[in-house]
């Protein structure tokens, strides 16, 4: 596999950050799509990845992603659509403009760069397209409207993609992860502590993973093992999947 190129979205951070790593570990050439210049450049320099700034928020850019790898390493065999953020609002108030950011970069930018990576791997016959899901792709919370429908929404993609990938190598999968420790996660730790008055570890075991067999958060270099797996040969009758690793949150 020491040839192959991987586009990591989201790449300057948390889950991301260690894909692009474990990626890199296992002779995968890496391209990091990110919003955030400096953390993107920083990632990139540590595993000797390529940095491209990238808005998935807009169609151009998530074109130029996929031209700009094209013209760098003259192939792409992995897409994982992984960036993503949280807003977290009653529906009554919930902002409109939120609403059609967390659609576009969760649900529109990875069909795009589905539709935009296709041909080149059809034409080699091989491809592989993990998509960062969640818990709430399965499960939903109140306040999370945007988000639980961007990835419930990413589940219907996974599936379509696969269907259609099947004859041409290219298998698609989604991961469904419940809480990770991540900056994402660390802000709705700290507003929760807040809100109910306890200490971080309070929150973490009695109110976040109340419904969870394990009460710890997953760490991402657990969800980036799964990635590498799942971009590996091992993994070719693999696809339409949707994965939990979820501290048998949904086991109940
Ligand atoms: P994070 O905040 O650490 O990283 C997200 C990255 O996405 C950041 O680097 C950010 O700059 C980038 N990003 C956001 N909007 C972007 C845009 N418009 N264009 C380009 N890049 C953009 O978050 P994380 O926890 O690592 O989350 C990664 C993915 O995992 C997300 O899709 C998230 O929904 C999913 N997820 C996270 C958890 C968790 O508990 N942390 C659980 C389940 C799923």
């Amino acid at each position: 596999m020491s040839e192959r190129v991987a586009i990591v979205t989201g790449a300057a951070s948390g889950i991301g950050q260690a894909i692009a790593k474990a990626l890199t570990h296992n002779s995968f050439k890496v391209v990091i799509a990110d919003l955030n210049e400096v953390q993107g450049q920083t990632v990139a320099k540590a595993i000797g990845g390529y940095f491209i700034p990238t808005d998935l928020s807009q169609r151009f850019d998530c074109q130029t992603l996929v031209n700009q790898t094209l013209v760098h390493y003259n192939r792409i065999d992995v897409l994982i659509n992984n960036a993503g953020f949280q807003h977290v609002d009653p529906i009554e108030i919930f902002p409109e403009d939120t609403w059609d950011q967390m659609l576009s970069v969760m649900l529109t930018a990875p069909f795009l760069l589905t539709k935009y990576v296709w041909s080149t791997m059809k034409a080699k016959g091989w491809g592989r397209i993990v998509n960062i899901a969640s818990i709430h792709s399965r499960v939903a919370s109140p306040f999370k409207s945007g988000y639980v429908a961007a990835k419930h929404g990413l589940i219907g993609l996974t599936r379509a993609a696969a269907l259609e990938g099947g004859a041409h190598g290219i298998t698609v999968n989604a991961l469904c992860p419940a809480y990770v420790r991540t900056p994402l996660v660390e802000n709705q730790i700290a507003d929760q502590a807040l809100i109910h008055g306890l200490s971080s570890q309070e929150v973490i075991e009695q109110v976040m993973l109340e419904p969870a067999a394990i009460k710890r958060l997953i760490t991402p270099e657990e969800v980036a093992a799964l990635v590498v797996f799942l971009c590996s040969e091992a993994a070719s009758a693999v696809t339409g999947a949707d994965w939990t690793i979820d501290l048998g949150w949904t086991a109940r």
